[in-house]
């Protein structure tokens, strides 16, 4: 039995983690309560990475050898892992990326650009990462189309009726975080795709906070884009996946030219592979999506419901401990959240709640979590952001309380 009374076994759990394992030996055990930046990385992923490289390692594609093809056939059925992971169709609908940033990037300069004209419109959300405003701006410069923004409220609901409201017939795409990686909020995804998809427009759903906490189910929430990173998934850094429909990529243009993406090449005109390898241009992250797909196998094996559930008990845990503190304040208590807590405490920045947790060995990260807009929105310049992963524990959280209270006490 785990320490939060479900049937999910923590210490194996984190046995499988050796950093986690190693710096909680210590006379200081290190607490890690950082996940949603990144997460640590299980053995299993280590090792094939590793493996990859010691046996199986080739460039990919275009070898005839035999080597060549291994790694093809490792790289390919990675691809196939991230199918079942995300629940695509097919591989080809799988795209490697660097990581979510670079999936946003590619949609809104291969999809959206050549679609935005005045009138036309890109509605957001007020809780949005910088990685799915920023693009989209970029895309938009110069075109004399319309940035929207969904308003949310104090809780860090997202308002589905302005959404609604929001999304017209010039909409050329709705893009949302599925989970907030400040509040916790999980938005309504699969309503939100009904509600633009009736209105015309396409969706992507920015699902990088939301892939290390539950089952994504791309077919369920029919959405047309996708996107994830490796690193907040247990996997490696420089890898990440964007989905989308096949009838959408298949109409779309390469993102970047090179090597790898074409059929044929002459200084009078270039043709372009089919999907996805037309949108994979170079030598890709071949070992990188090697160990994103360990990752993912290592994710269902432990179950992504029970890392839910075990999650979410150290989610309540943490409330119920961090309520009582004097001056502290919840940033984020959408019904329902992901395991992300933010909070501020009265008369402490951010960074200080960060440096004293830091001298007690807890990791957390402070600051505007690369969501200014919504702390303009807060009215906050910052909050504390503890984040918890698979590997954590009731324990951890109780740490954290008492670090706290020293700090209240301390600044008092
Ligand atoms: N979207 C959300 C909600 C995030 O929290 C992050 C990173 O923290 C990103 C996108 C960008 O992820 P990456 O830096 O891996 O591209």
């Amino acid at each position: 039995m785990s320490d939060n009374g479900t049937a999910y076994d923590v210490a194996k759990v984190r046995a499988d983690f050796p950093l986690i394992e190693n710096l909680a030996k210590g006379a200081k055990p290190l607490v890690y309560l950082d996940s949603a930046a990144s997460t640590q990385k299980p053995r299993i992923v280590v090792e094939a990475l590793s493996d990859f490289y010691l046996k199986d390692y080739a460039n990919i594609h275009r070898g005839v050898h035999f080597l060549s093809q291994k790694a093809t056939d490792a790289y390919e059925k990675a691809r196939e892992t991230a199918r079942r992971f995300v629940n695509a169709r097919e591989a080809a609908e799988c795209i490697f990326v660097r990581n979510a940033t670079e999936g946003v990037n590619l949609v809104a300069s291969s999809y959206a650009k050549s679609r935005l004209k005045p009138g036309a419109n890109i509605v957001l959300t007020t809780m949005e990462h910088h990685a799915n405003i920023v693009p989209w701006q970029m895309a938009l410069e110069g075109t004399g189309a319309e940035l929207r923004v969904v308003p949310i409220d104090s809780r860090g609901v997202l308002d589905v009726e302005a959404f609604g409201k929001l999304v017209d017939e010039n909409t050329v795409i709705a893009a949302f975080s599925y989970v907030s990686n400040v509040l916790g909020t999980v938005n309504p995804v699969k309503k939100l795709t009904a509600i633009a998809h009736d209105k015309g427009a396409k969706v992507l759903v920015d699902a990088a906070q939301a892939a290390p906490h539950r089952k994504i189910d791309v077919a369920d929430i029919g959405c047309d884009f996708l996107v994830l990173s490796g690193h907040k998934i247990y996997g490696p850094t420089g890898i990440g996946l964007l989905y989308a429909k096949r009838e959408i990529l298949e109409k779309m243009p390469p993102y970047q030219g090179g090597g790898d993406m074409i059929l044929t090449v002459s200084f009078e005109k270039t043709t372009y592979k089919g999907i996805p390898d037309r949108f994979e241009a170079g030598t890709p992250h071949i070992a990188g999506a090697v160990g994103m797909a360990a990752a993912m196998d290592y994710m269902e094996r432990i179950g992504l419901a029970n890392i839910e559930a075990h999650e979410a008990a150290l989610l309540s845990r943490c409330r119920e401990k961090l309520a009582p503190i004097p001056g502290l304040k919840e940033i984020g208590t959408a019904p329902g959240k992901a395991a992300v807590f933010s909070f501020t405490l009265e008369g402490v920045h951010p960074h200080d709640i960060g440096t004293f947790l830091d001298a007690d060995n807890i990791a957390i990260r402070a600051g505007h979590h690369c969501a200014e807009p919504l702390m303009k929105f807060l009215k906050i310049p910052g909050t504390a952001r503890a984040s918890f992963g698979m590997y954590n524990t009731a324990e951890e959280v109780d740490k954290l309380a008492t670090a706290l209270e020293k700090i209240v006490k301390f600044f008092a």
